[in-house]
């Protein structure tokens, strides 16, 4: 097995119990760290880079994400004006989804791993829609991430929205990538469902049939983005979404469950019942105009962080998160902690799903890191590295390593074109929007 070690580097762990090492040594065997301290470690490496004192974070997670919305960015804007969530998803996702072929949505896949993996994102926890281009499409997206070296969760957004048969295929496209990835170390198969306002009780009781035959299964789904999905779910008969999906037994220790910025108290009871796992995504959350999660939620719910398509970078994500929710709040009132979001709950729910350690620079985690060429102007310490991650580490990582390999060193790009990756993404958005 390669071993590998990383010198010169100051290391920040946030969330872990030493959160700065001056000086540190990474000491990687294959693609697991084996020792990190501020001595170097003895025996023979295959390789030994000197970092020249830059600033290393582990390499970061995105709990929610929408890769397929990437070629999104600078989109025309519907010819209908948008008034509520429910239109806005008509209007612009529903119809740029329907859009995808295979050759968009590939680009949209490599243009936004590399987006990920620039800014430092190693693992792309993602909710996939091309409804156009369903079967294959997460083998596809599985097959991106191992090429650029990315840990991918992938799933397919079941609906009824585009009838039966895409319904079907959507469903098998699931099926069929739990059964070829489950247990792979690099790609996680979970079950992805648009949300319950676009599914009806049929459809969620052959979603449970079919999945209940496999031993390991999680579902990730949109619940509670919007007043509409409770109000639907109530029109249906149930009290709340959370409830009505409790009650088809789709619920359990792997599910994500996405937003939930209006469940209730019951709702909160139910997911800590179940042990699952919740996603706040700020930045699409105020885009939208849907409100904002409760920190209470955040805090009892050990709620994870994504994006939900919105962007890459989840170092701004958080910031942006913080400066959201601040705005919403008097003075002197309590917030929520973005970098426990990030660098404590996020490695949690992506180590669960992956059943390996992902999130942090410690001894048995993989080894994906974003590393810094910052030159802080004020004192790093262990109770100064908030400052510093927030509002210090504004550029995106000069270095970034997953697996135990340089993907990323000195700005550059490693094993592929990032011309080329941009060049063809800018191609296949043009063809994309001329259906607009
Ligand atoms: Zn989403």
């Amino acid at each position: 097995m390669k071993k590998t070690l990383l010198k010169n580097l100051h290391l920040i762990n946030p969330c872990s119990e030493q959160a700065f090492i001056e000086n540190a040594f990474v000491a990687i065997s294959g693609e697991t760290i084996e020792s990190v301290g501020s001595s170097e470690p003895g025996g023979e490496f295959d390789a030994v880079h000197d970092l020249g004192g830059k600033v290393a974070l582990p390499g970061m997670i995105n709990a929610h994400h929408h890769l397929y919305s990437t070629l999104a960015v600078g989109m025309p804007l519907p010819k209908n004006t948008t008034s509520n969530f429910t239109e806005i998803l008509q209007e612009v996702w529903w119809k740029m989804d329907l859009a995808l072929d295979h050759d968009s949505t590939l680009a949209s896949f490599e243009a936004g791993m590399l987006d990920s993996l620039k800014a430092g994102t190693t693992t792309v926890i993602d909710h996939h829609c091309s409804p156009s281009y369903i079967q294959g499409s997460l083998s596809l997206l599985a097959e991106t991430g191992e090429t650029l070296g990315l840990n991918t969760s992938v799933a397919f957004e079941i609906t009824d929205r585009n009838g039966e048969e895409k319904f079907e295929v959507s469903l098998q496209e699931n099926l069929d990538a739990l059964k070829k990835y489950s247990g792979s170390p690099h790609v996680q198969p979970t079950i992805g469902m648009h949300a319950s306002f676009t599914l009806s009780d049929e459809s969620l009781t052959k979603i449970h049939d079919a999945v209940t035959q496999h031993e390991s299964w999680g579902i990730h789904i949109h619940v509670s983005e919007d007043m509409a999905d409770e109000k639907d779910a109530k029109g249906r008969g149930y009290s709340s979404v959370l409830e009505r999906l409790d009650r088809f037994d789709l619920l359990n220790e792997n599910a994500l469950i996405i937003h939930g910025l209006h469940i209730k108290e019951t709702d909160v009871e139910l997911i800590r019942k179940h042990n699952a796992l919740f996603v706040h995504n700020p930045s699409s959350n105020a885009n939208n105009r849907v409100g904002m999660t409760p920190n209470l939620n955040l805090n009892e719910l050990s709620s994870g962080l994504g994006t939900d398509g919105m962007q890459a970078n989840m170092l701004r994500e958080g910031k942006e998160g913080m400066l959201i929710r601040s705005s919403h709040l008097q003075g002197g009132a309590a917030s929520a902690d973005y970098m426990q979001l990030l660098f404590d709950n996020n490695p949690k729910i992506a180590s669960k799903l992956f059943g390996r350690k992902l999130g942090r620079v410690l001894p048995g985690y993989q080894a994906d890191l974003a590393i810094f060429d910052y030159s802080p102007r004020t004192p790093i310490s262990e109770t100064t590295i908030f400052g510093h991650v927030f509002f210090g580490l504004s550029e995106p990582p000069s270095d970034v390593i997953t697996r135990g390999e340089f993907r990323i060193k000195d700005r550059q790009l490693l094993n592929h074109s990032e011309k080329e990756i941009k060049a063809n993404a800018v191609s296949q958005a043009k063809k994309l929007w001329s259906h607009f």
